[in-house]
């Protein structure tokens, strides 16, 4: 029974799921791009996102995808040579500080290996004896793991060692899934990208950042001119904004998304994104009960809302991904290398299953459904009462969080 006809769902960390509001949003000829409504939308937009990330701040926006914001984030903060410290939860942070190394920066590695949590003290140790640190670089959420970084202590870190740096952060996975307000949390720069919690098409990163950032900004003689922060904010017209032509299309989409966002109130949605992910670490667990499924991250105060990272030695991984898109219509996440010691014990015999953005409760459960389906399909064997337990931490969610939160049909 190939190729399931029904509904397919995108179990993937990013893209995500994209609502039909924010497809329709989109469907439409060329606007025009010197007045009119993708102006208008696009001021609407600025202060939403900024609500989203918690800052007064500014915002830089590109017609790129995260990877971009990257470059973006370490080309207006520092110059070659400047030494950064890269706080490593995952093959995300690792391949960010490679870029990180690829521009000429110092980079300084602390690994916290692939399963959370980070040290905060040996953050405050490291600074302590080296006050050349300009930044230090750590993600949110690093999806390859779906560790689920303490900002907030990584911040406190670097204050008690006494160090300037400043604090840059990867939210592309977390970004309107788990809870960050930048400027009460001390962040420098926040890093994020339209197609993962903010539910449109890749297409549009951005880096938010605070006074230090733009003070740190003035101070380089030089920033490569497509990625400079300074061409991108302030009264410069709107061709200015995206340095050239604006992505029209998926801005239309953005703001449609973001407007989703505002309806549904941004503290329901981080609730949402919360019961959901526990309903997925409820289910893992059930079935790692009798099996070889484990969630990979054990302390459930480091588990990601937006991401799951299911291990599962001596599973034929490609075969269980491909039997749940093809015969259930569910895509899920591959193993992302997590560290060079992951890869050469074997990877990937690990699964992500994405649950950002777009997802509620009958999202979810024919997600874990269609996965306890593959896993009889295939022969592998896992302990019983997953999807009851699901549907268990579902419901106390929805008591728990409900009241505030309008009934949706996107
Ligand atoms: C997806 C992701 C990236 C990369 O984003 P692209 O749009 O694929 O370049 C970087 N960091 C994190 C944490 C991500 O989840």
């Amino acid at each position: 029974m190939a190729n399931a006809t029904g509904r397919r769902f995108m179990a993937t960390p990013g893209p995500s799921s994209i609502p039909d509001r924010v497809l329709q949003a989109m469907h439409r000829d060329a606007p025009s791009i010197y007045e009119g409504e993708i102006v208008e939308e696009t001021e609407r937009l600025v202060p939403r996102l900024r609500r989203i990330a918690g800052t007064e701040g500014e915002i830089a926006m590109y017609a790129a995808n995260g990877h971009g914001a990257w470059e973006a984030a370490l080309v207006n903060t520092l110059g070659p040579g400047d030494r950064a410290l890269a706080l490593y939860t995952g093959g995300f942070t690792r391949n960010w500080a490679q870029l990180a190394k690829e521009l000429g920066l110092e980079v300084v590695e602390l690994d916290f290996g692939t399963a959370g949590p980070i040290d905060a003290n040996r953050i405050a140790d490291y600074l302590r004896g080296d006050c050349s640190i300009r930044a230090v670089l750590m993600a949110h959420t690093d999806t390859s793991t779906s560790v689920l970084a303490d900002v907030g202590a990584v911040r406190h870190a670097i204050d008690v060692a006494g160090s300037t740096a400043l604090l840059i952060v990867d939210c592309i996975a977390s970004f309107g899934c788990d809870r960050l307000e930048m400027d009460s949390c001390g962040v420098d720069v926040v890093i994020t990208a339209s197609q993962k919690g903010l539910m449109a098409p890749p297409g549009i990163s951005m880096n938010f950042f605070g006074q230090r950032a733009r003070a740190a900004r003035a101070k380089l003689d030089r920033v490569s001119p497509y990625w400079d922060w300074q061409k991108r904010v302030g009264s410069q017209g709107y061709y200015q904004m995206f340095f050239g032509t604006a992505p029209t299309n998926t801005l239309f989409g953005l703001c449609e998304a973001t407007r989703m966002i505002e309806e549904e109130g941004l503290e329901n949605v981080w609730h949402r994104h919360q019961v959901v992910a526990a309903s997925v670490h409820a289910a893992v667990a059930c079935w790692g009960v009798d099996g070889p499924l484990a969630l990979n991250v054990a302390l459930p105060s480091s588990r990601s809302t937006a991401v799951t990272t299911v291990r599962c030695p001596g599973v034929d991984v490609a075969n269980l991904r491909r039997l749940c898109e093809t015969a259930f219509g569910v895509t899920l996440g591959t193993g992302f290398p997590m560290s060079p010691a992951t890869v050469s014990s074997g990877e990937p015999h690990t699964f992500r299953i994405g649950h950002m953005g777009h997802v509620n409760t009958p999202t979810i459960l024919a997600v874990l459904g269609s996965i306890q389906t593959a896993l009889e399909v295939a022969g592998i064997s896992y302990g019983r009462g997953a999807l009851s337990a699901a549907a268990h931490v579902l419901a106390a969610g929805w008591s728990s969080g409900a009241p505030n939160a309008p009934l949706r049909r996107d």
